[in-house]
């Protein structure tokens, strides 16, 4: 994912650490430099230029210029403003699942990841929390994204409230918290219709079902290879439905990670987990210092 921004950014350090001693102007142009790459990684521009004034203000200081490996500091300050700037959860993996059956809701464009995504957590809830989860599909548009949900509960073991065709979202939503209930089910997770453009109908239809389920996690999916589009996409979902936090899909792909960087600084949520492939594993709880030694190299 980060394999440009990280080439990058390796060549300004190469070139850092190759030097001595650091003047000023040599770190003014390093850090000129990563401004470039970041924004060419897609990271928003106030989010690059508030990164690089935050580290030219510490790099600047008598610290990096009498140190004796002033690159390696550079980097160090570099590597600490990445942590911050990727500030996540404390602990993104934690959902709030107490007081069963607890509803999360999940919400994205279509093609996001969705599915995959609500199938994915599932089974992370199952395996590593021990919890009995429910899944429902609300996409009432497309019966065959029913079935793609029905299909990848079968395959990992969850169980996924049946299809009742000519259903409302909103009846769905009551019908799974019902069975959730009567069940005794942990969590009961709605994935909520998908389109290709965030609409009024879209908004109104995922409004309503919050209503009726009133969440205790909300998160959007959104497709990490869409850069700031991803970040802009999390700003509008936040406004109308109010999110808990956003899954980045999409983060084995040669996106360039500008989303990454910019979404906890653009929208204030918290990344809580990245998908790394389209197998039911592939999924990680965010960790800001793992992404930052990722993109450091
Ligand atoms: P939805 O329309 O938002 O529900 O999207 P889907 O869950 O159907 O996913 C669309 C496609 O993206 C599927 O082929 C998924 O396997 C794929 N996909 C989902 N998440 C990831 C991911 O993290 N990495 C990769 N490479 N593919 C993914």
């Amino acid at each position: 994912m980060f394999e440009n921004l990280s080439e990058r950014l390796s060549g300004v350090f190469d070139r850092l650490t190759k030097q001595g001693a650091l003047s000023e102007d040599d770190v003014k142009t390093a850090l000129r430099e990563v401004r470039v790459a970041l924004l060419e990684a897609d990271v928003s521009l106030p989010v690059a230029r508030d990164f690089v004034k935050a580290i030219q203000e510490k790099a600047t200081g008598q610290a990096v210029t009498k140190s004796v490996t002033p690159g390696q500091q550079v980097i160090k300050i570099v590597h600490d403003e990445l942590v911050h700037v990727l500030t996540g959860d404390e602990d993104p993996g934690a959902l709030k699942i107490d007081s069963p059956p607890a509803p999360i809701l999940m919400v994205g464009l279509q093609g996001s990841g969705k599915t995959t995504t609500t199938a994915k957590l599932a089974k992370r809830l199952k395996e590593k929390n021990g919890k009995r989860v429910l899944m429902a599909s609300l996409d009432v548009n497309r019966p065959a994204a029913m079935e793609q949900l029905a299909i990848l509960g079968a395959q990992i073991g969850v169980d996924t409230l049946p299809i009742v065709p000519g259903q409302k979202p909103v009846d769905i939503a009551k019908r799974a918290k019902q069975q959730a209930t009567m069940g005794g089910y942990d969590v009961y997770m709605l994935d909520t219709a998908g389109r290709l453009h965030i609409d009024e109908v879209l908004m109104d239809e995922v409004q309503a079902v919050r209503d009726v389920a009133n969440p205790r996690e909300t998160l959007l999916v959104v497709d990490g290879l869409t850069g700031q589009d991803a970040v802009n996409v999390a700003s509008e979902f936040d406004g109308k439905v109010g999110i808990s936090g956003v899954v980045l899909t999409r983060m084995d792909g040669d996106g360039r990670g500008g989303a990454a960087l910019s979404m906890r600084a653009v929208t204030g949520k918290p990344i809580r987990f990245v998908g790394l492939g389209e197998k039911m594993d592939a999924v990680e709880e965010f960790h800001p210092e793992r992404i930052a030694g990722r993109i450091l190299g």
